[in-house]
């Protein structure tokens, strides 16, 4: 018993979609932005560079900035 298989079919070749750069930049911009912030966060909000002041902030990124390798304590 012979199994037939599917043969593609199509004769146009596929063409890729076009990104529109001035759609996506603004949100590239915004998500960079984001990252720094989390980074600042994570990296930098302890000590003489923190803007929120207690342990608060740092104890709740504390094992994110271990894991990013950090200095810590
Ligand atoms: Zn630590």
């Amino acid at each position: 018993m012979a199994q037939s298989v599917a043969q593609p079919t199509a004769t146009t070749p596929a063409v890729p979609a076009q990104l529109p750069i001035g759609a996506i930049a603004p949100w590239a911009v915004f998500f960079g932005i984001l990252m720094l912030v989390l980074l600042y966060f994570v990296g930098a909000e302890q000590g003489a560079t923190s803007l929120v002041s207690g342990e608060g902030v740092h104890e709740w990124v504390h094992d994110a900035r271990h894991l990013l390798g950090f200095p810590c304590h």
